[in-house]
């Protein structure tokens, strides 16, 4: 996005103000406090044992698991990991929460502050969190086959999950989801939860609010489960537009938790919202503080793969990539990957001399021509055919000789382009990576090495020049798009494969004798 889009986020002269609650259900084997296990799609009521279905006198215990993960999402956004937390009830009725209370966390919570920033087209935004507590998930209606009556399933009840809550940053629909997507690659990435929307893994709820700009907060509405990008862009955007209209039809917002129905792409108010004090938060006699020692923490810390954020300063500081470009080759963890072993090899099939590694005049260059390739190419088939064999289509080394023929100046942009469909459509369809001559090969069979001797570009640019005396007065009598066609005609005679920085400058020289 333009900086000029960017500063012109009103909508119909209101200002857009966004809030984030996340649910990430975390990785664990078991639940948060019970040793039920949380695998999806069992048969009803299988996977829930005396403490999910609140027998009396079952007494929680805490999932280390779910601890762990939680100092992990800490530590990958900066947040201050709390020494001393406190586990909190959260009283309600509701027929799936069978406690009359969901254990969560309310005025001391495990993870506090922290950020998380991305890119929106080439501008940085920064989203503060307010905290991420630990809670447990209640257990689900189930309305179907149960001859006109609903039934309970306390499968999911007890389910670990991490509420992750944003300071109110976010100032418009796209920037809604560049924050969540942003989110979802971070802990899918630490590895702390699957982040399969559809079944839940996932779910964001985004709290929106409008105002005249400089005004206070607005009163805001927040919409339920957000479980895809897609709906979520659609929802804010419905709700904004919802909201200024009432507002310009001279009613006033009434806090609301709504619902969105994708089937009409509408928000449809589900009740008003409770304050926190309708749910009458205590501590929870059963369970102690949760006490994390400074070397847990540490222990963990050290057990952590290299965040993105790392990544991407690395790349800058390293190869001097753009942090933009940084951000694109660090969007997923298979590109940052293959980024990596692209740029450094270490094999016997190498494309890339061990020398060409230590001089920065090589590989700096070749990093940021390799980034290009990641961000265009590599992005574009992995979105279009992402598929389970995607590993098949192209690998590093290949794509590194690929670019190091095109930054040698051996194939053309055009031809290299031409090399890496053919290569990665065969990797696609007979499931094998290219063996480490095709790359050199297809150059030879296809004849794409471009025109690299300087007497033979100087026949064809005087030939050229004899043919088109037109072009050649219009250009010394000062039209620079003469010099254009002339640079089009010699393209031409050599079917593209004249170097073309080689064409301007000969060409040059050549006129101006
Ligand atoms: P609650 O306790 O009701 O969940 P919080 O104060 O914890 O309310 O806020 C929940 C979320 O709503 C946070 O992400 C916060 O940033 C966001 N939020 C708060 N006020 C507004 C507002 N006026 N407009 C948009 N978002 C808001
Ligand atoms: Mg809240």
């Amino acid at each position: 996005m333009s900086k000029s889009k960017q500063t012109s986020l009103l909508v119909h002269g209101y200002e857009v103000v966004i809030g984030f609650e996340t649910h990430a259900q975390l990785s664990t084997q078991s639940k948060i406090f019970s040793r039920a296990s949380v695998a999806f799609g069992a048969e009803p009521n299988t996977q829930a044992c005396a403490v999910d279905m609140a027998l009396p006198g079952t007494l929680p215990v805490m999932n280390k698991g779910a601890v762990e993960r939680a100092i992990q999402f800490g530590l990958a956004v900066g947040s201050h990991v709390a020494e001393r937390s406190i586990f909190a009830r959260k009283n309600y009725f509701y027929p799936d929460l069978p406690k009359g209370y969901q254990i969560s966390q309310f005025e001391i919570p495990v993870v506090q502050g922290g950020e998380v920033s991305f890119f929106l087209g080439d501008e940085k935004k920064t989203v503060r969190l307010v905290r991420a507590h630990l809670e447990e998930d209640a257990g689900k209606s189930l309305h179907e086959d149960f001859h006109g009556q609903s039934g309970i399933d306390l499968n999911r009840a007890g389910t670990p999950l991490l509420e992750i809550v944003t300071e109110p940053d976010i100032r418009s629909s796209a920037e809604a989801v560049a924050y969540a997507k942003e989110l979802h690659k971070i802990v899918t990435w630490i590895g702390i939860c699957d982040g399969n929307m559809q079944e839940g893994s996932f779910r964001c709820d985004a709290n929106v609010s409008v105002r005249k700009p400089g005004a206070p907060l607005g009163t805001r509405r927040e919409i339920k489960n957000l479980n895809s990008f897609k709906f979520m862009q659609q929802a804010i955007d419905f709700e904004v537009r919802w909201q200024i209209e009432q507002i310009e039809d001279g009613y006033e917002i009434e806090q609301a938790t709504v619902l969105f129905d994708p089937d009409t792409g509408e928000t449809r108010a589900m009740r008003t919202k409770e304050d926190a004090a309708d749910y009458r938060y205590f501590p929870d006699p059963d369970l102690p503080p949760l006490v994390i020692g400074r070397d847990w923490v540490e222990q963990v810390r050290a057990d952590m793969p290299e965040l993105p954020r790392d990544l991407e300063r690395l790349y800058v500081e390293e190869y001097s990539l753009t942090p933009y470009m940084a951000s694109q080759v660090v969007s997923t963890y298979a590109k940052a990957l293959f980024f990596n072993s692209a740029v450094i090899q270490n094999g016997d099939t190498d494309a890339i001399s061990a020398a060409q590694l230590d001089d920065p005049e090589f590989y700096k260059p070749f990093a940021r021509r390799v980034a290009v390739w990641i961000s265009g190419e590599i992005s574009r088939v992995m979105n279009e055919e992402g598929g389970p064999d995607w590993q098949f289509w192209i690998d590093p080394v290949t794509l590194a000789r690929i670019a190091l023929r095109e930054q040698e100046g051996v194939i053309s942009g055009k031809a290299a382009k031409e090399i890496f469909d053919y290569i990665w459509k065969k990797g696609r369809d007979e499931k094998a990576n290219a063996p480490p001559d095709l790359v050199d090969s297809l150059i030879e069979s296809k004849n794409l090495k471009q025109i690299d001797n300087a007497d033979e570009l100087r026949s064809i640019v005087a030939e050229v020049i004899s043919k088109n005396s037109d072009s050649v007065s219009q250009y010394k009598s000062g039209k620079e798009k003469a010099f254009n066609s002339l640079v089009g005609q010699i393209m031409k005679m050599t079917k593209g494969k004249a170097n073309p920085t080689q064409v301007n400058s000969v060409l040059k020289e050549m006129l101006s004798l």
